[in-house]
């Protein structure tokens, strides 16, 4: 479904991805950690088309967006649901608003608007929060409204970057339950970027571990779980005298 190939990208001539390549099977969830600044956001970004590679590919469904410009750019972009790390909601719009706003951006009608809008908030167990803004939310709430945002356009990916990073275990589990909902009733295949090991345990099928702009380990989580060499093993079972 989405197959990175070779990817690179430097800031100002310093290296952030020196030759990542990654595949993300159809309607699964890949977990893509790693310390912080090991490029895990820039990694995100250029698979979303808001950063250009230096050089490599990013297929989806076989077609190389690095290649595209123009109006086939923008149709690939509708292709890829985002939630950017950190927050990322309007302060000045309602849950509903901000869920509305890709759909207001692509031309989507009022009515047609709405139902959209009232089918997401029910996929995120938000419905009764249409009206409610960003600061009368909680965090995990905020989160949910962020992943209904990305995913109104009706993508077939969703990546999210650090979609729990600022959250308590309980609520964290909320955003999950989300996540898993859009991969299982939707079909969307999931890209999450998480420093957060119990992240991986819960929703992802698949890790990549990214340090200094390379993957350094990259298999089924179950797999991986498995080997006792595995850097994924060792962060997420408890140690053994
Ligand atoms: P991570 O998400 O894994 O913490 P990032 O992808 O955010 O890592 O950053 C990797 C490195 O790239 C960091 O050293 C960061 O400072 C640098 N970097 C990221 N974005 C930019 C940018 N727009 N301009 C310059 N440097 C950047
Ligand atoms: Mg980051």
């Amino acid at each position: 479904m989405i197959t990175v190939e070779n990817l690179t990208k430097s800031f100002q001539g310093i290296p952030v991805l020196n030759g990542v390549s990654l595949d993300v099977q159809s309607g699964s969830v890949l977990g893509v950690v790693g310390p912080s600044g090991a490029g895990k956001s820039t990694l995100a970004r250029c698979v979303a088309l808001l950063e250009r590679p230096d050089s490599g590919a990013i297929r989806v469904d076989g077609t190389d967006l690095t290649a595209l410009g123009g109006t086939a750019l923008r149709n690939a972009r509708r292709q890829i649901g985002v939630v950017p790390q950190g927050d990322s909601l309007l302060r000045q719009r309602t849950a509903a608003g901000n869920i509305a706003l890709p759909l207001e951006s692509a031309g989507v009608p009022g009515p047609q608007r709405r139902s959209r809008v009232g089918e997401l908030l029910d996929l995120v167990g938000l419905t009764d929060k249409a009206g409610s803004y960003p600061d009368q939310l909680s965090g995990g709430q905020r989160q949910r409204i962020a992943v209904a945002r990305a995913l109104a356009a009706g993508p077939s990916v969703l990546l999210a970057d650090e979609p729990t990073s600022a959250l308590d275990p309980e609520t964290t589990g909320s955003v999950l339950t989300v996540l898993d909902r859009a991969r299982a009733e939707l079909g969307v295949t999931v890209l999450v970027v998480t420093h957060d090991m119990a992240v991986v345990r819960k929703i992802c099928d698949d890790v990549a571990v990214l340090e200094e702009g390379r993957v350094v380990e990259n298999g089924k989580l179950l797999d991986l779980i498995g080997d006792s060499n595995s850097r994924t093993a060792s962060a997420l079972l408890p140690a053994v005298d």
